[in-house]
């Protein structure tokens, strides 16, 4: 179970006279990028703890009278990624142990659980059915019946959690995030009439009202409740945020490492415009996240950039019925091109990244389709060459293009004009940012927390030239 990827977003909130679970409501609809699987809030107003967790996207999930039942002036939320292995609601989140009132929202993921295992087996606790969310929840209710408090019994279970991981967790009296020595997934605290908040992103900040204060630091614990906001050092951190945040991740509107997604973004196609000079008559971006990078390229080239492809933001992988026809539809359902604007043109096409490679093969087809003369794909990240154990759900290995093929291979696999990836040095370069800022293992196959066991699924392959 310890292998469920997990891009997840969570939010929570603490605040006396805050309508927490309200809050974490509008929260989790700012985070909804990060998870459309399932949706849920765990709220308390110090005696009882409310939860509503179901499948789908938070306005599927709750309906006005699921919000007015979670009461209280602190709450804590969770969007889960979809992913077809682990669809199911038994894990949607919050976790919840009801003798001790824990809850725990996390985002991340563990790539061994060994310790956790061993600790729960020692206490009697069955753990073989639990997610690596569940394990660490049930770890820290063993401490708490024993006695301890919520965030003495997180301190003892802290070391038993290897991988990567940004954790709200939740008692009758505290919310209380923790953050892994390497911060791999983003977190932040703000403040809010008084109160707190925290959110994987930024972005959901603005729109409840609540002011930024900083990011949870790496191996940090915060606590917040009616003492108001203490931090403790659990552990030595070294900031190793995952660069795919910026590549793909985050909301242009998020603020990571004290940057702004959309300027990084745009310069990452400021950097390819000087890796990439193409003489093309017109710049396309694959909408959303591609579309700084298109505007970037497009001004450092001068050549015009129009939204050749039309995106229809309401569709989603829940509305999709398994229909064969309309299976084979497959970008279709989600990208018309324009003729007007692609027919008889010299077309370089932008998105952040190629992953399996399936998606970007259409999209150069539907390009030709509508009359382009050439298309040059243009790629924000370099090869995704190794998968990742921290909490996206990148394929395995054999199924990553970039670990299987050459990009000339590759080129020809997407049947495009020509294919550019962004160089790893520009990619950090457009940053800002200390190359050592990042966790960068899905480009270099450096994994700062040890991946254990499962380093046996990574392989060097022979044809590779990382920079
Ligand atoms: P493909 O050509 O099938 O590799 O798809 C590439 C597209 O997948 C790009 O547009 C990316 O924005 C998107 N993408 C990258 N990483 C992920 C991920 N972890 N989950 C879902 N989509 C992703």
């Amino acid at each position: 179970m310890a292998d469920l990827g997990e891009k997840c977003g969570v939010f929570g909130v603490y605040g006396k006279g805050l309508d927490a679970g309200r809050l974490t409501f509008f929260g989790l609809y700012a985070l909804q990028h990060r998870g459309q699987e399932s949706s849920g809030i765990a709220s308390s107003d110090g005696e009882n703890i409310y939860c509503h967790r179901k499948m789908g996207l938070v306005a599927q999930v709750f309906a006005e009278k699921d919000i007015a039942k979670l009461q209280g002036h602190m709450a804590i939320g969770h969007n889960r990624y979809s992913t077809s292995k682990s669809s199911n609601i038994k894990h949607a989140q919050p976790a919840l142990i009801e003798d001790v009132g824990l809850t725990l929202v996390h985002n991340g993921n563990l790539p061994s659980t060994t310790l956790l295992e061993g600790f729960l087996a020692s206490k009697n606790v069955v753990y073989k059915t639990l997610s690596d969310s569940e394990m660490i929840a049930e770890a820290v209710a063993v401490y708490m019946r024993e006695g301890l408090h919520l965030e003495n019994a997180i301190q003892k279970v802290y070391p038993l959690i290897t991988g990567a991981f940004s954790i709200l967790m939740m008692d009758k009296h505290s919310v209380v995030a923790i953050r892994d020595n390497y911060g791999i997934r983003p977190l932040s605290v703000a403040s809010l009439n008084g109160g707190f908040v925290f959110s994987s992103e930024t972005c959901a900040l603005h729109p409840i009202g609540a002011e930024g204060l900083r990011d949870v630091r790496p191996g940090e614990m915060v606590v917040v409740n009616e003492s108001g906001m203490r931090s403790v050092q659990l552990a030595m951190g070294t900031q190793k945020l995952d660069i795919f945040e910026f590549v793909y991740f985050s909301r242009p509107d998020s603020i990571l490492l004290g940057k702004s997604v959309y300027t990084i973004r745009k310069n990452f196609g400021i950097e390819l415009a000087k890796e990439y000079p193409l003489d093309v008559d017109v710049v396309i971006p694959v909408p959303e996240t591609a579309v700084p990078v298109a505007i970037g390229y497009a001004s450092a080239l001068k050549v015009p950039m129009e939204t050749g492809l039309i995106k229809n933001r309401y569709i989603h992988r829940t509305f999709i019925q398994p229909e064969q026809h309309i299976r084979e539809q497959g970008v279709k359902l989600k990208l018309t091109p324009l003729p007007d604007i692609i027919n008889g043109k010299r077309v370089a096409v932008v998105d952040d990244s190629i992953v399996r490679g399936t998606t970007s093969r259409q999209i150069v087809a539907m390009l030709f389709e509508a009359g382009a003369k050439e298309v040059h794909f243009m790629v924000s990240s370099p090869p995704v060459r190794f998968p990742d154990f921290y909490g996206i759900d990148t394929p395995n290995q054999k199924d990553l293009i970039g670990a299987q093929k050459t990009v000339e291979e590759t080129c020809e696999f997407l049947g495009a004009t020509s294919l550019n990836y962004l160089s790893y040095n520009g990619l950090i370069h457009a940053t800002g940012l200390p190359e050592e800022s990042f966790c960068t293992a899905c480009f270099t196959g450096e994994y700062p927390i040890d991946i254990k066991e499962r380093m046996k699924e990574i392989q060097v392959l022979p044809t590779q030239k990382l920079f």
